[in-house]
């Protein structure tokens, strides 16, 4: 059997570990390296590899460190500056690990070089998006513009809706508070918000989160709703005459809510 399992790192980071029964780890984004090694110490694993979406410290941060402790391949963006990318990924390259393979999708926006994974484990499909997507929210705009931020959260909309996604981060709530204000009248965004403030206050995870139920209550994920375009322009004081400059404007609102 094949689970994922959130190893807390930081405030709010999550390093997801894909785990089976005999024995074998890999984790994505490990920021941090003492974390991950006690949950593998913990838990009986050995990790056999590292997978990476972008090139945060907070993503990265441990690399160099479960390098040392363990050698194995460390799979990345082709064209990211992150030295220690063994296994160099582009859009629609597979990668094969124990008895499950991830398919790589190139999602710029938060960064450059940002990509996520995306494959069936142990019966569901299954995305690690890093700072592309997160439950509620998207990451903030770095290196990308808002035009390829949508693209490339048009790309993972259109993954199956059953799609569970695992997020780098817990911003679940504070990105709920912004859907609200975004969407006052909005029962999934209220229904959603119950549920996760009940998960956080026994200190669950909200996540991993489910896809088809995002595009209901993420506001990010549906810029071309006439309610988020009315906000959006009602917010900004200037008309938006595209479904990418509804995205634009509430990105720019969410930067200083
Ligand atoms: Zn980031």
């Amino acid at each position: 059997m094949t689970e994922i399992l959130p190893i807390p790192a930081f405030n709010d980071n999550y390093i997801w570990s894909i785990q089976n029964d005999q024995g074998d780890a890999w984790v994505v984004d490990p920021g941090d390296a003492q974390p991950v090694l006690r949950h593998l110490a913990e838990n009986s694993l050995t990790l056999r590899g590292i997978l990476i979406t972008h090139h945060h410290h907070d993503h990265i941060g441990g690399v160099n460190e479960l390098l040392a402790n363990y050698a194995v391949p460390v799979y990345g963006f082709m064209r990211s500056a992150i030295k220690a990318i063994t296994i160099p990924l582009q859009e629609g390259d597979r990668v094969e690990l124990g008895d499950f393979s991830l398919a790589v999708l190139e999602t710029p926006g938060h960064t450059l070089d940002h990509i996520a994974y995306f494959g069936e484990i142990a019966g569901a499909p299954r995305l690690f998006c890093g700072d592309t997507l997160f439950s509620a929210g998207c990451g903030r705009l770095f290196e990308g513009d808002p035009a390829m931020m949508r693209q490339s959260l048009d790309k993972l909309k259109r993954l199956p809706a059953n799609t569970y996604i695992y997020c780098a981060h817990e911003y679940t709530l504070s990105n709920l508070r912004f859907a609200q204000a975004v969407m006052p009248e909005s029962d999934e965004v209220n229904k959603r918000k119950l549920q996760c403030e009940s998960l956080r206050a026994r200190g669950v995870p909200t996540l991993p989160a489910v896809l088809g139920e995002e595009v209901a209550y993420n506001p990010f994920l549906m810029a071309e709703h006439p309610a988020v375009r009315r906000m959006a322009q009602e917010v900004s004081g200037s008309p938006c005459a595209t479904a990418t400059d509804t995205f634009a404007a509430i990105r720019a609102w969410k930067d200083r809510f």
